[in-house]
């Protein structure tokens, strides 16, 4: 197997050539910020009960799974930063490199960091939807000091616009997600097992349309060794930033 140094190489070269790159992540590229992964040793869930994000419970007992839904994801993720794989991947939206980003991610870390072509496949903590009339707040505009919180409008049950268990996937996301995974050249999987369905059937789509597939993980996973071209093992703020480092001495080279 290349070295990572020799691979990063290869895939700088490949990048710069591609017409059309698009990048897919999950809850490892937002690990090296301080947000622990769903699942496993250390996950939310081994802390929480994952019933708040179930539907059924939110509506019967809002108080109660809100309470924890504003631990988990208001007061926690508001002072969470982007780290250096968020910030690569927004240099290269910027620099005409990265042309569409797909998160399974909620964190509007993205957004932070610069990326604007995002498409939210799982929602987004930043916004809150009222349940009754569909109505749309920034999440900064509600004060979450009394809970539930409710909308302004029509006293409806507000709900993160992320989806709880069991709900569909936001259509405008999973349409454009499909569209930037059938035209791209290139395709960069990071810091996502791949077990969560259906945005695991994302990477095969780019496959079938014959784009190079670069993934990037602390661990194999369920796409290495099927339709990974190239695996990069190790944290995403590093490889992200040794690929950049390609990419930079390559235009510095051609220039
Ligand atoms: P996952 O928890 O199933 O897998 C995380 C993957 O990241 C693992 O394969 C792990 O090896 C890898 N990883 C961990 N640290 C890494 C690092 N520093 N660099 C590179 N890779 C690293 O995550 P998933 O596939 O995204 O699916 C989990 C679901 O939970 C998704 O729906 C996601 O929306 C949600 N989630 C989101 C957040 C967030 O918004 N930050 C956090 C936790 C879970």
């Amino acid at each position: 197997m290349n070295s990572i140094h020799s691979q990063s190489k290869e895939i700088a070269e490949v990048f710069i050539k591609s017409s059309y790159s698009v990048a897919f992540t999950g809850a490892g590229i937002s690990a090296e910020s301080g947000i622990p992964p769903f699942r496993g040793e250390g996950g939310i869930w081994s802390r929480y009960n994952p019933e708040v994000l179930e539907l059924d419970f939110f509506f019967r007992q809002p108080f109660k799974s809100w309470a924890v839904i504003k631990e988990i994801f208001y007061d926690f993720f508001q002072d969470v930063k982007p780290n250096a794989g968020h910030n690569v991947l927004a240099k290269w939206e910027m620099e005409g490199l990265l042309h569409a980003l797909i998160t399974q991610n909620i964190d509007n870390l993205h957004q932070k960091a610069g990326n604007h072509e995002v498409y939210e496949f799982h929602g987004t903590t930043s916004r809150l939807i009222c349940t009754y009339c569909n109505n749309i707040f920034s999440s900064e505009s509600v004060l979450l000091e009394q809970l539930p919180p409710r909308c302004a409008d029509c006293n409806g049950l507000l709900k993160p616009d992320f989806i709880f268990f069991g709900e569909g996937i936001p259509e405008k996301a999973y349409q454009q997600s499909i569209d930037a995974a059938r035209k791209c050249k290139v395709f960069l999987i990071i810091g996502t097992s791949g077990e969560v369905s259906p945005a695991n059937q994302i990477p095969a789509l780019a496959k079938e349309s014959g784009a190079v597939i670069i993934e990037i993980n602390k661990e194999p996973s369920m796409y290495t060794n099927r339709i990974s071209d190239y695996f990069l093992q190790g944290s995403a703020g590093e490889i992200l930033s040794l690929i950049d480092h390609h990419i930079q001495s390559k235009k510095e080279n051609h220039s």
